[in-house]
């Protein structure tokens, strides 16, 4: 890994705190932590504050389309390109990819320490560690020598992003019915489907579609899906409209339509009909970096939710003096410090090379839900001043609310422990 982080200055007492949990993590997963901790102070926060007026206005934010406008895009680039020389954005990007190599606690942890010191306002920290769909991960591994000698400079310098094309219209929690079609045509193949709430599209340079190579294997649900990476500039694929979630003017996630996209054998990830491995390996991914983002948050909103009952006077004392106030947050600091060691177990089992199926499951189901309870009565506590933009509560509300359905729904979760259970996987 680039020890380029260490240079950077802890100018201010870490966040990390250890305390609470009996065992040390590694001392590079420590390190890279306490380096994202000072990163973020010192590049993320405070150019948030400089350009707040363009990033927390949505007028501003988003184009007429509701794609990032022309600014937020290349302040994205920029905080992108600063981890990036800093040592941090390709940390947890396996070394053979020429990443830090740091794996999947660092990944747990690292994405935790941000949520929980940036909260949802400083919003530009979701583009210091690389996002396991948008940026360099070892998703990656799977792709052709060639693939990586075109894309690997750009993706791991942070000058180009990709996305993760596997939900469509008519495939969801159920991601194996897809169907969009890869037929082959001399050396490659054509690719004509629909894929929706595809995050990061609309500013993505690639995108990993997921496609049928064989419709009889894929009707026996024995293989039949292959992924490609494909330029998002190839004829063919088009950014067809942005979705808007929860009253937002603009967004994120995109509905995309190809057609007849073509792409050369080089494109190809992983084996052929084998593509669905890559998703769920992408999924698992996505499942750490969620429990993370559930924990930080609600980490954070207890926080906001403790100061404020230190300081709100009612009926002639603190408001912390009252149990109906303060008992709710005992619960869920109870809750998050769980969800917090289910996330680093998780994490760690993945790092130990075991897929930690049910352990995943478990966690990003509690994570969400618990992270989500933290927000909404860190919400309580602050009463009408809760609701408010300033506070930046509501952000965090929305952003769990929805991840209860991304990268795997609370029943699809479910679901899936139970199939282990049932199957005789009963550790705990
Ligand atoms: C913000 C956001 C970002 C996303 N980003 C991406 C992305 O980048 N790339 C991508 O490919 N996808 C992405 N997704 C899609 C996401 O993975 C799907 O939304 C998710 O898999 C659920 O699919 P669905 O929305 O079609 O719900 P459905 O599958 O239609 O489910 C509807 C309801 O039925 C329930 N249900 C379905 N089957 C069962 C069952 N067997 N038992 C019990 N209940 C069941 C579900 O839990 C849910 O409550 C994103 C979604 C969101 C919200």
């Amino acid at each position: 890994m680039s020890p380029v982080y260490t240079r950077i200055q802890i100018h201010k007492r870490l966040v990390i705190d250890m305390s609470a949990i009996a065992f040390e993590l590694p001392p590079e997963v420590r390190e890279a932590c306490e380096g994202l901790v000072a990163f973020a102070r010192a590049e993320v926060m405070p150019r948030h504050e400089k350009h707040r007026a363009l990033l927390d206005d949505p007028r501003r934010l988003y184009r007429e389309d509701g794609r990032f406008s022309d600014q937020a895009v290349a302040l994205i680039a920029e905080v992108r390109r600063a981890a990036a020389r800093a040592g941090f954005y390709s940390m947890c990007v396996p070394q053979a990819l020429g990443g830090g190599g740091l794996g999947h606690l660092a990944y747990y942890a690292g994405w935790e320490q941000l949520f929980r010191l940036c909260g949802p306002q400083n919003w530009l920290m979701l583009y210091v560690i690389s996002h396991w769909a948008f940026g360099p991960s070892r998703l990656l591994e799977r792709a052709t020598e060639q693939a990586r000698e075109r894309i690997l400079g750009p993706m791991m310098a942070g000058d180009a992003s990709m996305c993760f094309g596997l939900s469509e219209p008519g495939a969801g929690s159920d991601a194996a019915a897809l169907s969009t079609r890869a037929v082959q045509q001399g050396d490659g193949w054509r690719i004509s489907g629909r894929k929706i709430w595809t995050s990061n599209a609309p500013i993505a340079d690639y995108c990993i579609i997921f496609a049928v190579t064989d419709p009889v294997l894929a009707s026996r649900r024995e293989g039949g899906i292959s992924a490609f990476l494909v330029s998002t500039a190839s004829q063919g694929f088009e950014v067809q409209r942005i979705i808007r979630l929860f009253g937002h003017i603009g967004g994120d996630e995109a509905e995309l339509r190809l057609e007849d996209v073509y792409v050369e054998r080089w494109q190809l990830v992983g084996e052929l009909n084998r593509g669905f491995d890559a998703a769920l390996y992408g999924v698992s991914l996505g499942r750490i970096y969620n429990s993370a983002r559930a924990v930080g948050y609600g980490r954070w909103a207890l926080e906001r939710a403790l100061e404020y009952s230190r300081v709100r006077q009612a009926f002639g004392r603190p408001i912390a003096e009252y149990q109906g106030v303060t008992f709710p947050l005992a619960e869920s600091a109870a809750e998050l410090h769980a969800a917090h060691l289910m996330g680093l177990n998780a994490a760690a089992l993945l790092d130990k090379g075991l897929p930690a199926v049910k352990e995943l499951s478990m966690t990003k189901g509690y994570s969400v839900q618990v992270g989500f309870r933290a927000v909404d009565r860190a919400m309580q506590t602050h009463g009408a001043l809760g609701f408010t933009n300033e506070l930046g509560l509501y952000h965090a509300w929305h952003a769990l609310r929805i991840v209860n359905v991304a990268d795997g729904t609370n029943e699809i979760l479910n679901r899936t422990v139970v199939q282990r259970l049932l199957k005789g996987d009963t550790e705990l």
